[in-house]
């Protein structure tokens, strides 16, 4: 079991957590809190572009911790899936532009194509960014999601599957982004960090909590100690594996939107001191 955290300096937070507040009331209570680092969501920076909002998070003294996101490169056509690369290209652009180091890649999955070749399509085009990724000095990480969203939001289900994905390409610029709320369920979990550990691919660790019941797939998440994972211990085998990064704390709730934001955020970082 990892230690407590003794302080903020390793929290990010998802722009999309606290998805009320623009990006500049986001960034500015963040900062006022002694939260270090910050995750963008493309939609946060819609009104004044990647570059501006690199500045403002740093202007803060945060740092940019990853954009979100790429991906969702499997598609029923030839077509489809050459739209998707070229988006991809222009995430990283934009990665780049923002000064995030990492993009993080929902991978995706289409209606009347196989799990297997949604995999094989998602593989393609991934290879196919990566160089663009490398050149701009951006790294890429693969997110498993929960296998509830198989159907429609990606065909990449553990962290063995993207594990596989990472080996077929070899970049060192290509790794893996491990989400507890995607992940505790798995029970070869454990194994899998260890291994993405001894590849150099654990690149990013988010955090959230699993309600029981959970009411909705999608916008249901709950605070660090409000569900059923053991965060503390999957914190403990990624930093095993060797993970420094940052944890970031990334939470859908409607429930937690249609809060006070500030009181919620308050509630964030009592929550990661005592179950992060
Ligand atoms: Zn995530």
């Amino acid at each position: 079991m990892a230690p407590p955290p003794t302080d903020l300096s390793r929290l990010c937070l998802h722009t999309m957590t606290t998805r009320p507040w623009p990006l500049e009331e986001a960034v500015g209570r963040y900062a006022r809190a002694g939260i270090g680092g910050v995750t963008v969501w493309r939609d946060a920076y819609a009104h004044c572009g990647p570059q501006a909002a690199g500045n403002l998070v740093r202007g803060h003294g945060l740092s940019v911790v990853s954009l979100c996101r790429g991906g969702f490169f499997a598609a029923d056509s030839a077509e489809g899936r050459r739209r998707a690369v070229d988006e991809n290209r222009r995430v990283v652009d934009e990665a780049s532009e923002l000064g995030a180091p990492l993009v993080v890649l929902v991978c995706g999955t289409a209606p009347g194509v196989p799990l297997e070749e949604a995999r094989r399509q998602i593989a393609e085009g991934i290879a196919e960014v990566v160089p663009h990724a490398a050149a701009a000095g951006v790294r890429l990480a693969v997110e498993p999601l929960h296998p509830m969203y198989a159907a429609d939001r990606s065909a990449v289900n553990t962290v063995g599957q993207a594990r596989a994905i990472c080996s077929e390409i070899g970049s060192p610029w290509l790794g893996i982004a491990v989400d507890v709320y995607h992940t505790w369920w798995d029970d070869r979990l454990a194994d899998e960090i260890a291994a993405c550990g001894r590849d150099g691919r654990l690149f990013a660790f988010h955090i959230s909590d699993w309600l029981s019941p959970t009411t909705d797939l999608l916008e249901d998440r709950g605070i660090m100690g409000e569900g059923r994972i053991p965060i503390r211990q999957i914190r403990g085998w990624a930093e095993e594996a060797g993970f420094r990064g940052f944890l970031e704390v990334e939470i859908f709730s409607r429930r937690l939107w249609a809060s006070d934001q500030a009181a919620f955020l308050a509630k964030i970082t009592k929550a990661y001191m005592a179950h992060a």
